[in-house]
């Protein structure tokens, strides 16, 4: 979740008019935050995730699933406690974009401790029972990343029905109901960006094709010349926003740290991506890629036809390759400026003024960079800002630039320091899942400091893992470009070559440095080419003492992740398309009907509870020895 700023939205045309304004106060904005933090020293290592979770409605009668539209609802509940007992609380709850999502977090972010990785499924595990307790005896809170019939025909309940000649989204298929009502971002960002953009989004996402398969696959293509007819047509901010993730949050000891941590993390942003793939189905029909982040991409595609290189540039004053939601363009640590080989547009006075103000390049190209976009939500108690004290201009295009990897600054007048976040995964079923990913991503960050790891490579070769990622079974079949020698900072004359700063050719052949490898390769690593991640991550466990119980823990988690790794167990989206494809009820036709969902949330569910076991998915072993605290004596030190 981002901003949420209280107050009135202004329309679009007001918005519009004030689009300079924000750019310029902004950034003003984020001189002033970076004047006064910048020599920031000493801040702790805290880290927490967010889960987003789905709340759904079994129709046990009809054998129906839908998405039930309560988390304005259950966050009234949920939001009172924390308001009560505003440190005390286990979890923290946040509204989404859907009126059927909400976000959980921990209540506290957790700390430097190994024994903090034993409490994060077991927190978590908690947060779902803590909403459980408040919903129905037929509903579920799941952590799926895609509901599959979202925007079929009576996909909601209560029920709803789209209007596609008035309201925010006028999509064909996703009512304005299914977009949560306790805020007004999330429908003011509906609407401006439909407007801004001067028509609505659309999203084609290629169909399975099966042997039954018909396409067209319906009858979009006659209502929307957007549609593509052997793809799936989705044209609404919901589809993709209306999607969960899992995110983490770092704390770095200082700025610089921070750049490091960002810069480190983005090369696997793509890998994590494929490996947590969980999302194939989408409007009801399996789709032939595996995972959220494209549609979500396209969901908020706010760029005009000009912007889009559509029409020559006339009201507009550049042609953008990329949403505002998609992976990064630049690397902000000295180390990664020489893989900085993609054009990273930016307004030439904004720039100026951040590097006269004392801004390093990097850095003021990164800001100014955000800075391209116009604000899509502005409030209008919110217009004038004292630019000393307040910082919502500077969030507003901060949090509406949805990113692989956010760069956070700390809010002003608080405890918080520098902080990146990493953004790129999708939600898994099961809490163990959840976990592991998170104490695998977490313990990266501490291989990666400690052993000063590099695992650079050319942006643009992120941006093309990040297309390969999302292909169906990624994780299995694609082979991802990645760092060989990620012990070195200093280029070998051979790569030194190819590493000119500012080249935008890669000839990446000749470049000993990278080469292409598979997720089993990169996490379990290659004989004599590359060690692995998973082999860093142990080779970092051994030097540290912790407690038996963590041990186990942690360890049951990277096997997890090895398997998964491996192929020996599924991918959310693998295991998905194979239930579907061989429910019973399927006609090998790319369709999810109302049954084969209800049977699919029902066995999610289950598998969530512990109900059901599913070696396929988890693996042999996943019992954790996750505990609601660290042990007291380590709490004491
Ligand atoms: P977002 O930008 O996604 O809205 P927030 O800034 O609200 O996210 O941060 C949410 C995440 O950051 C949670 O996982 C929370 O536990 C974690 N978090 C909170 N405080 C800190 C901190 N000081 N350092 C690192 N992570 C933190
Ligand atoms: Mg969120
Ligand atoms: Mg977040």
């Amino acid at each position: 979740m981002g901003l949420l700023t209280e107050g009135s939205p202004l329309s679009w045309e007001e918005t519009k008019k004030n689009a300079q304004h924000v750019r310029e106060h902004g950034i003003t904005q984020f001189i002033n935050l970076y004047k006064k933090l910048r020599d920031r020293e000493g801040d702790i290592l805290k880290w927490g995730d967010e889960v987003e979770y789905i709340i759904v409605k079994f129709l046990d009668d009809k054998q129906q699933c839908k998405v039930s539209l309560r988390s304005h609802e259950l966050l009234t509940i949920l939001n009172q406690k924390e308001l009560e007992d505003p440190t005390g609380v286990n979890s923290l709850w946040r509204p989404e974009y859907g009126s059927y999502m909400i976000e959980g977090t921990p209540g506290k972010p957790y700390g430097g401790l190994l024994a903090h990785f034993n409490i994060v499924e077991a927190n978590m595990r908690n947060r779902r029972k803590e909403v459980t307790e408040l919903l129905n005896s037929d509903e579920a809170i799941l952590s799926i990343t895609s509901f599959p019939r979202l925007g079929s025909e009576d996909f909601t309940y209560p029920p709803t029905k789209p209007t596609p000649d008035q309201g925010a989204t006028r999509s064909l298929f996703f009512p304005d109901e299914a977009i949560y009502n306790g805020h007004p971002r999330f429908k003011t960002l509906s609407r401006n960006i439909r407007m801004r953009r001067g028509e609505k989004v659309a999203i084609n996402l290629p169909v399975f094709r099966d042997k039954n398969t018909k396409i067209p696959v319906d009858d979009s293509y006659k209502h929307s010349k957007a549609a593509l007819k052997d793809h799936v047509y989705m044209d609404a901010m919901g589809f993709g926003m209306g999607c969960c993730c899992l995110q983490l949050t770092f704390q770095a000891c200082n700025i610089t740290e921070a750049r490091t941590l960002y810069d480190q993390l983005t090369p696997l942003c793509p890998i994590m991506l494929a490996f947590t793939a969980a999302s194939p189905l989408y409007r009801g029909f399996v789709t032939d890629v595996d995972c959220r982040w494209n549609v979500i991409s396209h969901s908020v595609d706010c760029r005009t036809e000009e912007e889009r290189g559509l029409k020559p540039l006339n009201e507009n004053k550049f042609v953008i390759n990329k949403s505002r939601y998609d992976s990064i363009d630049s690397y902000l640590s000295p180390q990664g400026e020489k893989y900085n080989d993609i054009p990273l547009l930016y307004n030439e006075e904004d720039y100026k003024k951040l590097v006269d103000n004392g801004i390093d390049h990097l850095l003021a190209g990164h800001i100014a960079h955000l800075f391209i976009r116009d604000t899509v939500s502005l409030f209008s108690e919110k217009v004038h800002q004292n630019d000393e004290e307040d910082s919502d201009h500077f969030e507003n295009i901060q949090s509406t630039n949805w990113q692989t990897m956010r760069f956070k600054p700390p809010p002003p007048h608080s405890t918080i320091g520098w902080r990146v976040e990493f953004r790129p995964c999708e939600a898994q079923i099961t809490d163990f899942e959840n976990a592991a990913i998170v104490c695998f991503v977490v313990l990266l960050t501490r291989v990666i400091l400690s052993y000063q790891l590099n695992f650079l490579i050319p942006i643009s070769k992120v941006d093309e893992n990040m297309q390969k990622a999302q292909k169906r079974n990624a994780a299995r079949e694609e082979k991802f470009w990645f760092r060989r020698d990620i012990t070195t900072h200093v280029s070998p004359p051979a790569a030194a070559e190819c590493c000119r700063a500012g080249t935008t050719n890669w000839d990446i052949k000749e470049c000993d440095m990278f080469g292409q490898m598979t997720v089993n390769e990169i996490i379990n690593g290659k004989p004599g080419e590359f060690p692995g991640l998973i082999s860093l991550i142990n080779n970092y466990l051994s030097g540290m003492d912790v407690d038996a119980d963590t041990h186990c823990t942690i360890q049951q988690y990277l096997k997890f992740i090895q398997r998964r790794a491996s192929g020996e167990i599924l991918t959310t989206a693998s295991w998905i398309r194979k239930y579907v494809t061989e429910h019973p009820d399927y006609r090998n036709d790319s369709v999810v009907s109302e049954k084969i969902n209800y049977d699919l949330m029902k066995t999610i569910n289950a598998i969530q509870k512990g109900d059901k076991y599913c070696p396929l998915l988890l693996g042999a072993s996943t019992m954790s020895k996750t505990k609601d605290s660290v042990p007291s004596a380590l709490n004491e030190c």
